[in-house]
């Protein structure tokens, strides 16, 4: 008899992290590694890192002090994967005794024979080689699937990888140190993979890769970012698609016209402006000014007056001064973000920015950050009032987290409404009326079936 094992995996980051943590999972299974949400339970602890800026960084060190007592009392493996394994390597083991595994972004397909290396001979192991055949991109499949390449987070939607890394080099970012040079996934095996989650039940795809409009570049195919896109709003079964990150220097009119092209294609971009200063876009080598991005962003409005537009913005970057912020602040009150992901700046050692002299002090950096946030959750709010009154396609994802008599589900625009509904609603598209707008998120109504106009497939 097998002896089934249990595995927790805790994940700090972007999106890419949660996606890698669900194939790593997928891989476990095979070897008899099921998922526990409990810490104690567990033979293999792994904490899946974050290390874009310091704070996520610091976690992980105190969620391995968390962790050391299940090493000494259940003899339980303990590994650390993600971007600060990848920086980091065999200093981890060094700095942490009781740490058993490091594990770079490149290789999670070698988890579970590196984990019976360590069950075999209690050996310590590091691996964050950085593999040129792009084989940590292919898809991992759910156990015993007849179909080639797969991956599901909830029946309803799935992270799809598209391309990993990035040869932008903006100069306060890490992700091209620890990522690795950006490489794009064939799109047949793209293609493949969002057939295989559509036979699945899957109803919406979120792509992912650190900037996605340059996708296919270095692949053998001529094929680019808004071609795949018009491959896979043609496969059945799939209703929606979405997709992060875009970078504002290659957002091309090819994309822009995308969004009133494909009729999958969700009306959302999230396109980071990082700050509407000129001086400081420069010195952060981001390749656009305040006002080409600004254009670009017209002209979104302009093919889809209906997008919604989301952002990260870095305040208190190196030399930053009164009037680049006020700058910041000017951008965004003219773009009118539906929500913004803003930080202070936190320097990342090997990043350019690093040595840069003129630090801006904490304590300006904390206001200035107040101040954007202030300002950014009022429009939030208003923008979110304004679909008070209309109907919204919701695509239900599960059960409300704020009452069980309630299901939520998101808008095209990617806002959360919760409305009165059951299970059974889970995975389909339907009306909801807005009946009231909070800070994050949306109260309705589902319209009723006998009210439903006809015409509208998606809701039947
Ligand atoms: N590729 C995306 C782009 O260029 O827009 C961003 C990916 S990065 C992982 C996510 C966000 O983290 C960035 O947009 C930026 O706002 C923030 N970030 C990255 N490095 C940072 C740093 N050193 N300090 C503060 N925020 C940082
Ligand atoms: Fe980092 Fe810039 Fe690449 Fe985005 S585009 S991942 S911010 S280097």
């Amino acid at each position: 008899m097998i002896m089934e094992k249990r595995v927790y995996i805790e994940t700090y980051g972007c999106q890419m992290n949660e996606h890698d943590t669900e194939r790593i999972l997928r891989l476990l299974e095979v070897s008899h590694y099921l998922e526990t949400k409990n810490a104690k339970e567990a033979d293999f602890i792994l904490i899946n890192t974050c290390s874009v800026r310091e704070k996520p960084e610091h976690k992980v060190y105190s969620a391995l002090g968390r962790y050391k007592w299940l090493k000494e009392r259940r003899g339980a493996i303990i590994g650390v994967a993600g971007c600060v394994a990848q920086q980091e390597g065999g200093k981890l083991l060094d700095r942490i005794p009781y740490l058993d595994m490091v594990i770079g972004t490149h290789a999670i397909p070698m988890i579970p024979q590196l984990l019976q290396r360590i069950e075999i001979s209690g050996e310590r192991v590091c691996e964050t080689s950085f593999d040129q055949d792009g084989k940590y991109l292919e898809a991992i499949l759910p156990q015993n699937s007849p179909v080639v390449g797969s991956i599901r987070l909830d029946k309803v939607k799935s992270y799809v990888t598209i391309m990993q890394g990035c040869d932008h080099f903006c100069s306060f970012c890490i992700v091209p140190y620890v990522r690795g040079r950006e490489k794009s996934r064939s799109s047949q095996e793209i293609i493949e993979e969002v057939r295989h989650l559509a036979e699945m039940g899957v109803k919406e795809i979120f792509l992912l890769g650190q900037n996605v409009n340059s996708y296919g570049k270095g692949l053998g195919e001529e094929i680019s970012f808004s071609e795949l896109l018009g491959y896979l709003d043609q496969i059945e079964g799939i209703e929606r698609i979405r997709f992060t990150t875009s970078h504002p220097k290659d957002l091309s009119e090819e994309l822009i016209q995308a969004f009133s092209k494909l009729p999958k294609l969700c009306e959302h971009i999230h396109l980071p402006f990082q700050s509407g200063s000129d001086r400081i876009l420069k010195t952060m080598h981001r390749g656009y000014t305040k006002e080409s991005y600004l254009k670009k962003i017209g002209h979104l409005k302009e093919v889809c007056p209906s997008i919604a537009l989301t952002a990260d913005v870095i305040v208190g970057f190196p030399g930053e001064g009164e009037e680049d912020f006020k700058e910041t602040i000017d951008l965004m009150e003219k773009v009118q973000f539906d929500d913004l992901f803003s930080f202070k700046y936190s320097p990342r050692k090997g990043t350019r920015a690093a040595q840069f002299m003129d630090k801006v002090e904490e304590k300006v950096k904390q206001d200035r950050l107040s101040i954007l946030q202030e300002i950014q959750r009022g429009i939030t709010l208003r923008k979110n009032q304004e679909l008070e009154g209309c109907i919204e396609e919701v695509l239900v994802e599960g059960q409300s987290k704020q009452s069980a008599q309630d299901v939520a589900g998101r808008t095209r625009s990617n806002k959360i409404v919760n409305f009165q509904g059951d299970l059974n609603l889970v995975g389909k598209l339907v009306p909801v009326q807005i009946t009231k707008a909070y800070q994050h998120s949306l109260r309705g109504e589902m319209i009723p079936t006998h009210c439903r106009l006809e015409n509208t497939p998606a809701y039947q």
